[in-house]
């Protein structure tokens, strides 16, 4: 085994440097985003270090929820200590501009908005143009977790505060890595903040204050430069009208309806007379993997299919194995 780790190259070198920059630029391109700050962790990171600017505002915000991913925003808001409000919408549903100004209007205090762009669990995508229309009108600060939407729809963060994601899921590239966008410019806060969630510490040390694995920066400037995005954003709507003509076909119930669908994620929320477990396994036995045994799916008796990472066309073994569950 090769244990001269030297060899990946330290952080602190003139051309790891070089390439973390340019990694950086191409995110930001990617996403129309001025800024990014990139730490070492999963995307439940990027959501603490979201909070923890949201907590230097010292003013109430509104959490959105709509299923698994837009509560646990709720979590991270309580361990930064954050005041806020919550307006949550049946799960499928997507929110609606008017559903946001009334909530707005009925709380003329609220400084921020907190939600997620692509609620993973139920499959549903939020309108961030839409976001960011009533943002601006009410002049808050609009923070999105794009970690399930990232590398899989086209997203332009410009007016976005603070946004979350992660090296894995969408970009294609090994999870290792979480990135915060942002607009402004942010200050460090020592004494407010742990040093690790401090992206202000990160921006005034050229984006590298604490010692960051370089081969995880590597595979994610491969993983950037490997799509054509506007190319790869396409394929994942094909896929996406095709999975779901399909299902379709073969009456499962989908989740989430055309108008707000998540083109990677489909859930299906299975009738009582099936179980989401049983259907899993026995999809798996026969070599089809589906996503079912997350606490949130069981719990809902749902099963998803994401668009995987090399993947064009939809599995029509799935289909025909799941319409044979489907009619027992
Ligand atoms: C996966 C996911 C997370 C959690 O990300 P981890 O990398 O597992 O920490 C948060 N939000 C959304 C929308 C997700 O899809």
């Amino acid at each position: 085994m090769n244990t001269n780790y030297d060899r990946l190259g330290s952080h602190r070198d003139v051309s790891f440097v070089k390439e973390f920059q340019h990694m950086r630029d191409v995110l930001c391109e990617l996403t129309r985003a001025d800024q990014v700050e990139v730490l070492m962790g999963s995307g439940t990171l990027a959501n603490d270090a979201v909070a923890g600017q949201l907590s230097l505002l010292c003013k109430p915000g509104l959490i959105l929820i709509s299923g698994e991913f837009g509560r646990r925003l709720i979590k991270h808001a309580n361990g930064a200590k954050l005041f806020f409000e919550t307006l949550e919408i049946p799960e499928g549903q997507a929110f609606e501009r008017l559903e946001l100004e009334r909530a707005l209007k009925a709380n003329p205090a609220i400084e921020w908005i907190w939600g997620v762009h692509c609620e993973s669990s139920t499959g549903v995508l939020n309108d961030l143009e839409m976001y960011k229309y009533v943002c601006a009108k009410y002049d808050i600060k609009l923070c999105v977790d794009i970690i399930g939407s990232i590398g899989r729809v086209s997203i332009d963060l410009s007016g976005i505060d603070l946004a979350s994601c992660t090296s894995g899921k969408g970009l294609g590239a090994p999870p290792g890595l979480s990135m915060v966008f942002h607009q402004y410019d942010l200050q460090p806060a020592p004494d407010f903040l742990p040093c690790v969630l401090d992206l202000g510490i990160y921006q005034a040390s050229g984006g590298i204050p604490y010692t960051i694995q370089s081969s995880l920066i590597h595979t994610l400037l491969i993983a950037l430069k490997r799509h054509n995005w506007e190319q790869r954003f396409e394929e994942v709507r094909n896929w996406s009208t095709s999975i779901r003509r399909k299902l379709a076909e073969i009456d499962a119930p989908i989740l989430a309806p055309d108008s707000c669908a998540m083109p990677a994620v489909v859930t299906i929320a299975l009738p009582e007379i099936h179980s989401s477990e049983t259907i899993g396994d026995a999809l798996r036995e026969h070599g089809v993997h589906i996503n079912y045994r997350s606490h949130y799916l069981l719990e809902r008796n749902w099963i998803q299919t994401c668009m995987t990472d090399t993947e064009k066309k939809p599995s029509e073994k799935l289909v025909r194995l799941l319409k044979k569950e489907l009619a027992q």
